[in-house]
């Protein structure tokens, strides 16, 4: 292995000296999720010598608690085709996601489950030995037309514990290496290319320079910039903040999605699975309020809408419980062996988190942060745009972002379930396949930029000697209740003003951050302040995007502009924040044009023209 291993010149604060130690790679893949392992495994199965660094073990990642499934149009229970797989994707993206990268998504879905397959995954099966699929929220037959299609691809609840599990096994098999509980800290950019990235080993304490030909960003959301999220409490934006640093905008900030069922209180998950596998939503007057909003598919419905629904009830006073604050999911009507063998999961964390035997008893759930459309801006290649409204394509030479921190955009305004796990799948692949073509395995990887390192040990010093009067815990706190009650699923002028004021003082606030521990072994003082700092930069362009959109979309659903606006706002919203906290907006356009023509089988672009989203 290429490393070399020297005493830092750079003496640190406290005088004591950093170790440095340096590497080389055609690709460093920055997160093990399934979407940076599904790349990770594409690169090295090529030949590309590819490290992947992580903050956790791999198959701890986020990933490992998706738990409904991943959507692809097998036709193993029913029919289906991609056609209708796009069409369903791109009203559930309420006509913002861009439709190249929705029909790359629908078209390539089939083949990377059956990859998965063939690496291992294992699939819950149907009698003949086909892969079981599910019916999941939003996803329709016959172009929204017909009933719910089942087209989720299952591994009973566990499907991204089976297939995180998979990943890793194939990567290790293909000589990937594995930088585990490293913590990457910023991109090394070098006259406006991206050429490594630097990671501090949470173990030993050394410092890692990594110099690459590509950097691929797959760090995961930013739940944690909100007070209740069913994310990981490791779903900190690192690499939206890292992205931010280097110069670069995050799109569609404002889109969070809110899950239906949250466990109340807990705030952890109970799968779409549960309602797709018959589950239904009651008031306080056991009414199954879902049919009177959607009439055709009820509880079945995309999230943005049953979220609101749910808190519409609540907020009109039919809520349940002792504050009436929440709402029940039944799942007791079901068969006992159904609940068994399909969702054995979330009866288990029904029992440990709500103390609800669900043979028996309803789940009291509400909506609960879960997913950023947000993101780093990519084509469908998975390669970064540096984009403005003057240069909408304009690629950023040696950096990619993939799954959840990249916005490719396949979600638009509001993500269907199941349809992450797919776009981790397929866009891992799509960038392995992308950086074949790219990377010239004849050229030296770029040496390392001392230069751009110093800077960027200076910000790492600056923050873990930081020595003000606030811990960050607090500040962290502030932020999250900030995002809950100024820009969660209700939107006025006012909050979101709100927001953009509490958020901006908040951010004032972090120079006065303490750091108590100072020392570079597994100081979780520093790695959280770390974190705080990157979930603020995505806090802020998600509060200050949201304010300036007058329309409502998707998850974005305004009270006082209560309609979509296509003519003003069928575009993407691109977001710059600088050291100081200062937010610049600008947006481009969204892709509607299809790739594949119709006279060889694509879909016809009238299809998915706007129009209005009902269920
Ligand atoms: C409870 C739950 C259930 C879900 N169920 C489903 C489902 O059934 N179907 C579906 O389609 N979607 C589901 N989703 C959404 C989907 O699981 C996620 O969007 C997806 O797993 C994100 O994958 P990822 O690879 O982008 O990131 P993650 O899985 O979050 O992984 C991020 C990786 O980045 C690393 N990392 C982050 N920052 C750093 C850093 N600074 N340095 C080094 N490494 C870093 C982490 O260590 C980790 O390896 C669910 C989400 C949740 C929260």
């Amino acid at each position: 292995m290429a490393e070399t291993r020297n005493n830092a010149s750079r003496p640190g604060v406290a005088g004591k000296a950093y170790t440095y130690v340096d590497h080389q790679f055609d690709v460093v893949v920055v997160g093990a999720g399934g979407a940076g392992l599904r790349a990770t495994l594409g690169m090295a199965e090529q030949g590309l010598k590819t490290a992947c660094i992580t903050k956790v073990f791999p198959t701890r990642s986020h990933t490992v608690a998706a738990q409904g499934g991943i959507a692809a149009s097998l036709q193993n229970m029913g029919p289906d085709n991609w056609q209708w797989h796009l069409y369903d994707t791109v009203k559930g993206s309420d006509w913002l996601g861009d439709v190249d990268a929705m029909e790359y998504l629908a078209r390539e879905a089939p083949a990377a489950v059956y990859e998965l397959e063939h690496y291992g995954v294992p699939f819950s099966r149907t009698e003949d030995g086909r892969i079981y699929q599910r019916p999941f929220g939003g996803h329709m037959q016959n172009f929204g037309d017909g009933p719910p299609v089942q087209r989720t691809c299952a591994a009973a609840d566990r499907t991204g514990h089976a297939i995180l599990h998979t990943l890793y096994g194939q990567s290790v098999k293909n000589n990937a290496q594995f930088f585990i509980e490293y913590f990457a800290l910023d991109l090394i950019m070098t006259d406006g290319v991206c050429t490594g990235v630097v990671a501090w080993n949470l173990d030993d304490g050394t410092i890692h320079r990594f110099a690459a030909k590509m950097v691929v960003l797959a760090t995961g959301g930013y739940g944690r910039s909100y007070f209740s999220a069913t994310s990981a409490h490791t779903c900190t934006g690192d690499g939206n903040g890292m992205a931010a640093r280097a110069g670069l905008p995050l799109q569609d900030m404002e889109f969070v999605q809110f899950h239906p069922t949250g466990i109340y209180g807990a705030g952890c998950l109970i799968t779409e699975g549960a309602r797709g596998e018959g589950g239904y939503l009651v008031n306080s007057e056991g009414e199954r309020f879902m049919e009177r909003y959607a009439p055709s598919a009820k509880d079945l419905a995309s999230r943005d809408v049953v979220s609101r629904c749910m808190t519409m009830e609540i907020r009109e006073g039919r809520g349940v419980g002792r504050n009436k604050d929440h709402i029940y999911l039944h799942l007791d009507h079901l068969d006992p062996a159904v609940l068994h063998e399909r969702l054995p999961g979330i009866s288990e964390s029904a029992k440990i988190f709500a103390g609800v035997d669900v043979t028996r008893e309803p789940i009291p759930v509400l909506p609960t942060v879960h997913y950023n459309m947000g993101g780093v801006p990519t084509n469908y290649w998975g390669e970064v745009l540096n984009a403005d409204s003057e240069n909408p394509g304009r690629i950023q030479p040696g950096l990619m972002a993939v799954g959840e921190a990249g916005c490719a955009s396949v979600h638009g305004a509001n993500r269907l379930g199941s349809n992450s796990l797919i776009d981790l799948v397929v866009f891992g692949r799509a960038a392995a396949i992308r950086a074949g073509q790219v990377i010239d395995r004849e050229s030296a990887i770029p040496p390392i930029n001392e230069q751009a390192c110093e800077k960027i040990m200076e910000r790492f010093d600056r923050i873990r000697h930081a020595n003000g009067s606030t811990p960050t815990a607090e500040i962290r706190e502030k932020m999250q209740r900030a995002m809950q009650e100024d820009a969660a699923v209700f939107r006025t002028q006012e909050t979101l003003e709100e927001g953009c004021r509490r958020i901006s003082a908040i951010w004032q606030e972090l120079p006065d951050v303490k750091v108590h521990d100072r020392s570079m072994i597994w100081n979780s003082d520093l790695v959280e302040t770390l974190e705080l700092d990157n979930l603020m930069v995505s806090a802020i362009t998600t509060v200050y995007g949201a304010e300036a959109r007058k329309e409502s979309r998707g998850a974005h659903a305004r009270e006082d502009f209560s309609a979509r606006d296509d003519v003003n706002w069928r575009k993407h919203t691109l977001a710059w924040v600088d050291e100081k906290g200062n937010v610049k907006l600008d947006y481009r356009p969204v892709h509607t044009e299809t790739m594949l023509p119709v006279d060889q089988g694509g879909i016809d672009p009238a299809r998915i023209a706007p129009k209005a989203r009902v269920y």
